[in-house]
């Protein structure tokens, strides 16, 4: 079994689609182990994103992540990482992702896309120790 650390961002929880990204993860078959809406400190924000520190889009995805409640959770199952990021659906919601995805069937721009899933175990265990510290693995 897998962890991933999902967020479903500030524009999925306002447009209230935080039951139907959930009904989602719940019909594909993993396990809702850690869940909580809150909104994000900017230092929690800024060091999710690390990576993206320098890009033109950095200020603003730091300033969209923290304007409002996210959801954070942990999702556990086989292959867990991947099977979450077939069901985000690629990074633009437009470009990128297909109908039948997440970011596919609700997203129209890059930086509003919806949700967040970590892209590998060392990103995930990274991001569920940032979000979730009690959860980390040692
Ligand atoms: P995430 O890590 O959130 O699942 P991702 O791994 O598909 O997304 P990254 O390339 O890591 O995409 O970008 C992180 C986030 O930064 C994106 O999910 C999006 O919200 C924002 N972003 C990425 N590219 C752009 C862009 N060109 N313009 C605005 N925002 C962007």
């Amino acid at each position: 079994t897998e962890r991933t650390l999902v967020l479903i961002k500030p524009d999925a929880v306002a447009r209230g689609y935080v039951g139907e990204i959930l009904g989602r993860i719940e019909r594909k078959g993993l396990t809702i182990s850690a869940l909580d809406l809150r909104t994000a400190p900017g230092e929690i924000a800024a060091a999710h994103y690390a990576e993206h520190e320098g890009r033109p889009f950095y200020p603003g995805l730091l300033e969209f992540i923290t304007g409002g409640p996210l959801v954070a959770a942990v999702l556990e199952g086989p292959r867990a990482i991947a099977a979450f990021r077939q069901l985000a659906g690629g990074t633009d919601p437009v470009e990128k992702a297909v109908p039948g995805t997440i970011r596919g069937d609700f997203g129209l721009e890059a930086q509003e896309n919806l949700v967040h899933g970590s892209d590998s175990v060392e990103s995930a265990e990274r991001e569920i120790a940032l979000w979730f510290p009690h959860l980390a693995a040692n």
